[in-house]
């Protein structure tokens, strides 16, 4: 822990989760890209607000309906700074990434898109920046098109660049992959894809718990994630959109929340962001998610960046020496992720192993089948970084993996 600009074993005690026994041992929390865990101050948050400011948010009505919306809408507030969004208004609370993703599709895709328009993901893709491109393509005859990556796992943008055509409407890609961790050239991309005259959504979820999330800088159309990803709470994610091309698209659910005026014969919406959230929201949990980014400011998200580098490089490099052991995804900008198959075990062997020692990872196909088709397999091993984890984390996976090798390091 010497390497980390702050005291990681301090920083531990933050989460109560972590100080949890797993079969006798302490657990070792390796997990994080399905989800991150959550520190006291975010569970002490939503505890206080249903505690103290619980109501449905219509700000006029009583003294608790004023505190409640005050906190929904500082947490709107932080998440427009944490991205450094150039207003409130651009700022759509959702369930997830998964809601946010289908909601472009369902309502600027249905409305702009024709038969013969264009697509373009990459071979990176969760199963969310997949399929409801694909409903949506099967649904108005659009043609979806993959941006292929190299053998360490890095987006082609020479082949991108043949991809892209006037016929071209929407790019949507992550920014980092949760199968892999390689960390895609974002700028450049959507830069590409504007040249080309489309538009560009950016998935988010797997790059705002690792790296300074801007989405001015990466001038992207969209950008979405998932408040569980980055130490807040499940059920509440986030979709950005630049404020004019918000209101240019209708909604897609109607009801309370998100009109302005309703009579039998005609509705008038409001504007971004209230015209996408209709009904009562996640209101504690939008709260909690505030929490959570005041909790990641509080350590700096580039000084997360920096540690979980160092603690990336450890990793990789005590991993590569072990005997069988195939890592997959070795590009060379990576955040959190080290992917492996290991000869002679199958990948749930592997986890249920790991898990007999109180380390969590996932084994499985991380919904994102056909990266790691791409790479001949179809399940792998994910252990997954967070600012919380240690190099005594990585030293007891590494020697537990030696151990079910039955090799020494
Ligand atoms: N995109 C990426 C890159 C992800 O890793 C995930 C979650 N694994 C999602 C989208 C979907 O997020 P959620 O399930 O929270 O909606």
């Amino acid at each position: 822990a010497g390497h980390a600009p702050f005291d990681v074993n301090l920083i531990k005690k933050d989460f109560p989760i972590l100080q949890e026994r797993v079969n006798g041992r302490p657990l070792i929390w390796l997990d994080n890209a399905a989800t991150t865990q959550k520190p006291k101050s975010v569970i002490d948050r939503i505890t206080y607000f249903y505690e103290h400011e619980n109501s449905n948010i219509h700000r006029a009505a009583h003294e608790l309906a004023a505190r409640a919306t005050d906190a929904y809408e500082s947490a709107r507030s932080k998440v427009q700074v944490f991205l450094n969004a150039g207003s409130v208004n651009e700022i759509i609370f959702v369930r997830g990434a998964t809601e946010a993703i289908n909601l472009v599709a369902k309502t600027w895709g249905e409305q702009n898109l024709n038969a013969g328009d264009e697509i373009i993901v990459s071979n990176l893709e969760h199963h969310a920046n997949i399929v409801p491109w694909q409903q949506l393509a099967a649904k108005k005859g659009l043609k979806l098109r993959v941006i292929p990556v190299d053998d360490d796992g890095q987006i082609l943008l020479d082949e991108y660049a043949k991809l892209l055509n006037p016929k071209t409407k929407l790019v949507s890609f992550t920014q980092v992959s949760n199968a892999l961790g390689t960390v895609t050239p974002a700028k450049q991309i959507v830069e590409m894809a504007h040249q080309a005259g489309a538009k560009v959504l950016v998935d988010g979820a797997q790059s705002v718990s690792h790296l300074r999330s801007d989405v001015r800088a990466l001038n992207c159309d969209w950008f979405v994630f998932s408040g569980h990803k980055v130490f807040g709470p499940t059920g509440i994610g986030v979709l950005y959109g630049k404020e004019d091309l918000l209101n240019e698209t209708q909604p897609w659910q109607g009801g309370g929340n998100m009109i302005q005026d309703v009579t039998f014969e005609h509705t008038k919406f409001h504007d971004a962001p209230n015209r996408f959230e209709a009904g009562t929201g996640n209101i504690a949990d939008a709260v909690g998610l505030g929490a959570a980014i005041d909790y990641v400011n509080k350590i700096g998200i580039d000084v997360i960046h920096q540690y979980e580098h160092y603690l990336l490089v450890y990793a990789t490099n005590l991993m590569k020496d072990i005997p069988g052991l195939r890592l997959i995804g070795t590009a060379p900008d990576k955040a959190s992720v080290l992917s492996f198959v290991f000869e002679g075990y199958k990948t749930e062997e592997v986890g249920a192993a790991l898990n007999n020692e109180g380390i969590a990872v996932r084994s499985g196909h991380h919904c994102a089948q056909p990266i790691l088709r791409r790479f001949g397999v179809e399940t792998t091993v994910r252990p997954s970084l967070a600012f919380y984890n240690t190099c005594s984390d990585v030293d007891i996976l590494v020697e537990t993996l030696y151990r079910l090798r039955g090799a020494h390091r």
